[in-house]
C-alpha cells in the first residue's frame, strides 16, 4: 500500500519543521508521496524538491490559498501547479506584501492592549519566513503573557478578538483561477471548517465547481470518518476528485502527526 499525504506546512508558513526536515520525516513515516501546501506561498518548494529527490519520495507541487468566505474558513488547495507562472507569482507576492503590512498593525493593537511584544520577537520565532498569527501566539506564550497558543487566540488573535486584523484574501474564483492558470488543479481544503450543514455545503460546492473547482479534501485530521463519508458523497454528486492530508504543522499543532487522517 502506498501512503500519501497531500496537506502539510513547514517553517515557510506556520509549521515548525524546516522543509528538508519535513521531507525526511515523511520518508521516515513511510510515506511514498507528499504535497507541502504552505499558506499563500510556494517558497519552500525548491528545498523540498531537492530533499525529496535525495530521499526517493514523490513530491507534488502544492499550495493552500486562503479565500474570502463567511461564516467559516475557506482554504483552496492547489496541486501540480507551476510556481513560476507569472500571474500566480505576482498574486502571491502581493499577498506577502499585504502580510508584511498587517504584522505591525497586530503589534500596535497588542501594545495598545498593554501587551509588550515587538515585531522583532515575532520575526525570531518565525525564522525569518512568512509571519502569521501562530507566531504572535508563540511569543505571547514564550513571554508568559498567556499559558497556551489556544489562550493567545481566544484572548487576542482569533477573529473578533481585540488584536485581530483580517488579511488580504483572494475571492474563491480568483484563487481557483490562479491555480488553474498555473496548470494546477484545485481542491477545497477541510470543508468542515466552512461551518455549513449538508445543504449549505452542497450549494457552496456547486458555486465553487462553476468557478473551476476540481476536488474536495474529504480526509483531513480535523474531520471524522463519518464526515469524510459525507464529503465523498458530495464529491461524487459534483464529479469531484477526493484528496486527503494530515494538515501537519509540527509543534504548532502537536496532536496531529504526519500521515494522520483523523
Ligand atoms: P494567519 O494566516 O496569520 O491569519 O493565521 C492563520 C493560522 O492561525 C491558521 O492556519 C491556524 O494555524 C492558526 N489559527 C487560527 N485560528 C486559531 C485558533 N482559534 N486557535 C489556534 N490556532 C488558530
Ligand atoms: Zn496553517
Ligand atoms: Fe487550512
Ligand atoms: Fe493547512
Amino acid at each position: 500500500m502506498k501512503l500519501i499525504d497531500l496537506h502539510m506546512h513547514t517553517t515557510h508558513s506556520d509549521g515548525t519543521y524546516l522543509p528538508r526536515d519535513l521531507v525526511r520525516y515523511a520518508k521516515e513515516k513511510g510515506l511514498a508521496c507528499i504535497s507541502v501546501t504552505e499558506h499563500d506561498t510556494m517558497s519552500s518548494f525548491e528545498e523540498c524538491a531537492d530533499e525529496a529527490r535525495k530521499s526517493g519520495i514523490e513530491l507534488v507541487p502544492g499550495i493552500e490559498v486562503s479565500a474570502q468566505f463567511e461564516p467559516g474558513t475557506l482554504h483552496i488547495l492547489g496541486f501540480f501547479l507551476d510556481r513560476n507562472h507569472p500571474k500566480l507569482k505576482a498574486t502571491l507576492e502581493e499577498i506577502q506584501k499585504a502580510r508584511r503590512e498587517r504584522n505591525p498593525r497586530i503589534i500596535e493593537k497588542l501594545n495598545r492592549l498593554g501587551v509588550a511584544i515587538t515585531l522583532e520577537e515575532v520575526g525570531q520565532v518565525s525564522g525569518g519566513k512568512q509571519v502569521g498569527r501562530p507566531h504572535f501566539a508563540k511569543v505571547l506564550v514564550k513571554k508568559g503573557i498567556v499559558k497556551s497558543m489556544e489562550e493567545a487566540f481566544q484572548k487576542y488573535l482569533a477573529k473578533g478578538k481585540p488584536a485581530y486584523i483580517d488579511k488580504r484574501r483572494l475571492s474563491s474564483g480568483e484563487a481557483i483561477q490562479r491555480i488553474r492558470e498555473a496548470g494546477g488543479v484545485a481542491s477545497v481544503a477541510h470543508p468542515k471548517q466552512m461551518k455549513l450543514g449538508e445543504a449549505g455545503l452542497s450549494k457552496e460546492l456547486a458555486r465553487l465547481v462553476e468557478e473551476g473547482l476540481g476536488g474536495v479534501e474529504a480526509y483531513n485530521s480535523c474531520q471524522s470518518r463519518e464526515e469524510a463519508e459525507l464529503y465523498k458523497r458530495l464529491a461524487k454528486r459534483f464529479n469531484l476528485f477526493v484528496t486527503g492530508g494530515s494538515d501537519f504543522h509540527g509543534a504548532n499543532k502537536p496532536e496531529v502527526d504526519l500521515g494522520y487522517l483523523g
